[in-house]
């Protein structure tokens, strides 16, 4: 034994010093009784229970958080019983009625034959790391959003597009059922930009998204931002026919919405262009090709004058 635990060893109350200057609590539970021997002062400035109101387990395990009693009660009492230490977080009740959560970590001691004797501990204040933790798992979930929607017009963007596309597609080819693809362009989105600004281009661009969600119908119809000023609809088991009727409506709809576009080249209003394409896939065929059909048919309606829908060679 070195000096320094021979003068601990001798001198029970250098311990008491140590243990009650922590800020972590101490405490000690007699198993056969099921009370405490020993809880350490500091609890009465955590959580407001005096030391002396720690008296049974029952007194611990009623000032745990309902949500957390059960499933914290029953651990500790199986992990003592294998003889396993153990640490558990749990929200403690406080005497002014807020919960602090607490992680307390124990340790089993046994007797010769292997029964436990005591539980000692250690009850840490969580509730700042908690609390982080909480802050990390919202940050984290914002995170995922943003990373698949489009930051102005809150609509999907071109990575959760072309997610959704392969799925789409895969899910046509097992299924045999058509697959439809929309691509809309503005019509001289420049020259709106230019005659009225950055800002309101934005506005007008949040505007036509919210139209565009409201012309595809069914559940399953998936509408994106796809570039600056093009818009995608993908519409599973959909054909030709019913894919150029939801094109239609677009159309109808933006026409309704009345958008001032007076630097247009073709109208007073704004107005755009649409591509349209159904396919059923079969093995082999190729989704890019697929794209890029939709996206010859939408230039098409651009040079036959714009403010159309093109949805044939
Ligand atoms: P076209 O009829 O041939 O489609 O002509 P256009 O002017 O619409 O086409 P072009 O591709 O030349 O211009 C697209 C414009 O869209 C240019 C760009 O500044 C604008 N744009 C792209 N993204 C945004 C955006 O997020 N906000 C705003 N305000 N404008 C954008
Ligand atoms: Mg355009
Ligand atoms: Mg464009």
């Amino acid at each position: 034994m070195s000096l320094l635990e021979t003068n601990l060893a001798e001198d029970p109350a250098v311990y008491k010093t140590l243990l009650e200057s922590t800020r972590a609590i101490p405490w000690k539970i007699d198993w056969a009784t099921m009370r405490f021997a020993y809880i350490g002062p500091q609890i009465g400035e955590l959580l407001g229970w005096e030391p002396s109101s720690w008296v049974t387990v029952e007194d611990w395990a009623s000032r745990i958080h309902e949500e957390d009693r059960q499933r914290v009660v029953d651990f500790c009492v199986s992990q003592s019983i294998a003889g396993i230490d153990h640490e558990a977080d749990y929200r403690a009740l406080s005497r002014s009625g807020e919960y602090v959560w607490i992680r307390d970590v124990v340790h089993v001691v046994r007797n010769e034959d292997g029964t436990v004797d005591s539980l000692i501990g250690f009850m840490f204040d969580i509730s700042e790391r908690k609390k982080t933790e909480e802050e990390l798992v919202l940050l984290q979930k914002e995170l995922e959003e943003m990373s698949f929607k489009d930051g102005l017009t809150g609509v999907a963007n071109r990575r959760r597009f072309d997610f959704v596309m392969e799925l789409e597609w895969t899910n046509a080819r097992r299924n045999r059922q058509p697959l439809s693809l929309i691509m809309l362009d503005i019509d001289y989105f420049k020259q709106y930009n230019d005659h009225y600004g950055h800002l309101r281009g934005d506005q007008c661009l949040k505007e036509v998204a919210a139209i565009l969600l409201q012309s595809a119908r069914r559940a399953r119809d998936f509408l994106a931002r796809f570039g600056g000023e093009e818009f995608v609809l993908i519409l599973p088991e959909t054909d030709g026919k019913a894919a150029t009727k939801v094109a239609e409506r677009c159309r109808e709809m933006l026409a309704n919405a009345q958008i001032p576009h007076e630097e247009s080249l073709i109208d007073q209003v704004l107005t755009a262009s649409i591509g349209v394409s159904t396919v059923v896939p079969c093995l082999g065929d190729d989704m890019r090709a697929f794209i890029e059909t939709v996206d010859r048919r939408l230039y098409k309606a651009k040079q036959k004058g714009r403010d159309r829908i093109v949805a044939g060679d």
